[in-house]
């Protein structure tokens, strides 16, 4: 998958318009199309990583803007305690390989997740 065909890489560039929940340089925010929770936003880089499997010492900074970026549009949407998942590679779940952090509120979550 490269960066002209990423679906992720096209909401960053404008050129789908996803549900925006909050933006800022680095980082982009938005509603999931198929929601696991009454909440459940998506929270990405701007910048075209695969997966959390590729970060490397040079994203370093990417990383911390992202986690930034989770804190901060959990404080937009309110929201008091959420769960963040990373799915990294296909046995994980992972099907959009732009990193993605999920921040899913709104409901109780178990432990272990399945
Ligand atoms: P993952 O399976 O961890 O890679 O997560 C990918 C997420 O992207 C899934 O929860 C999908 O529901 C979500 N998704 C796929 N297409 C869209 C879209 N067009 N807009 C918003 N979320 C999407
Ligand atoms: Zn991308």
């Amino acid at each position: 998958m490269n960066v002209k065909d990423c679906l992720f890489c096209k909401f960053v560039r404008g050129e789908i318009a996803p549900k925006k929940v909050h933006e800022d340089t680095h980082v982009l925010a938005f509603h999931d199309i198929n929601p696991q929770a009454p909440t459940h936003v998506l929270v990405i880089p701007k910048e075209h990583v695969a997966s959390l499997d590729e970060l490397e010492a040079k994203h370093a900074d990417l990383g911390g803007k992202l986690l930034v970026g989770v804190a901060e549009t959990a404080r937009v949407l309110g929201l008091k305690s959420y769960r963040c998942i990373v799915n990294t590679g296909k046995e994980a779940g992972q099907t959009v390989f732009h990193v993605h952090v999920h921040v899913l509120s709104g409901r109780h979550f178990t432990w272990p997740p399945g």
